[in-house]
């Protein structure tokens, strides 16, 4: 078998509503959004600040346009990120268009792209804020701008990306939202060959699930997905969670997949939950 028919794959389909709903949803949030974070940056100058307002408006309309994607259904990567890079666009545009607004007292609404750009290029000669002492210039400032405008269109696509990034049973056309957790169980020795055994349908890993007595330190986590509709869909994964601690001591986890979404029988299901 190959490794493409092991693993869940999304079929491709868009979905008759799925473009719309993405699309409404991510309009209306993106000239919401957009105008809303152009006025947190003018009026609250901390670059500390308007970096989490930078990655708040890229992710709540990425976020947005994903739940657009799952209400309609759309099982396509390609059109969900192309969607959300759209969007992220419109939702940087708009920032630009409200915050130049804000700059000029309300004087001036720049909607058209040369208009905007002449202006930012006016701007841009002398600087308009400065950190640290530094006001940053010409290129240096379009590097800025450029930087804040990919943080807010890439949050955008990820995040859309990331709300249907999940199985979808094509029998009953629903989502697998679902997930059944088991663990934390003891460390895996050895990923790799955990990750070929399975591949090959070895199972055997699962007949002596060790439990890790020590939620705190590392360990691994395994978690299944199924339809409750048809009972006929199963998909496995297997985390490993490096658990670390940091400078200040504060407990940091880092997960590993090892596998994700593998395509599994009833039978292994019942299998591991007996065992869990
Ligand atoms: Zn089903």
């Amino acid at each position: 078998m190959s490794q493409g028919n092991l693993y869940y794959k999304h079929s491709g389909a868009i979905g008759l509503m799925g473009p719309v709903y993405m699309l409404v949803f991510g309009v209306v949030s993106a000239v919401i959004l957009g105008a809303i974070y152009a006025y947190l940056i003018y009026y609250i100058p901390f670059i500390y600040l308007n970096f989490f307002f930078t990655l708040g408006c890229g992710g709540i309309v990425g976020y947005l346009v994903g739940l657009g994607a799952k209400l309609g259904k759309t099982r396509n990567p390609t059109v969900v990120v192309l969607i959300g890079l759209i969007v992220g666009l419109l939702a940087s545009y708009v920032g630009w268009v409200v915050w130049l607004y804000a700059l000029t007292e309300h004087q001036a609404l720049l909607l058209m792209p040369n208009e905007l750009l002449q202006f930012l290029g006016l701007i841009a000669v002398d600087g308009v804020w400065s950190l640290f002492g530094w006001t940053p210039t010409g290129m240096a400032l379009y590097a800025v701008w450029a930087l804040e405008a990919i943080m807010i269109v890439g949050l955008c696509a990820t995040l859309a990306w990331t709300v249907v990034n999940m199985p979808f049973c094509e029998r009953c056309t629903k989502w697998i939202d679902a997930e059944e957790s088991i663990g934390p169980l003891a460390p895996i020795a050895n990923p790799d060959e955990l990750k070929a055994q399975l591949e090959r349908g070895d199972y055997t890993f699962f007949d002596s699930l060790k439990k890790n007595t020590d939620a705190e330190s590392s360990h691994a986590k395994v978690s299944i997905r199924h339809c409750p509709g048809c009972l006929q869909a199963f998909f496995l994964s297997v985390k490993s969670v490096a658990v670390k601690l940091d400078s200040d001591k504060k407990k940091e986890e880092e997960e590993t997949t090892i596998i994700e979404n593998l395509i599994i029988s009833s039978d292994l299901h019942r299998r591991i939950k007996a065992q869990a």
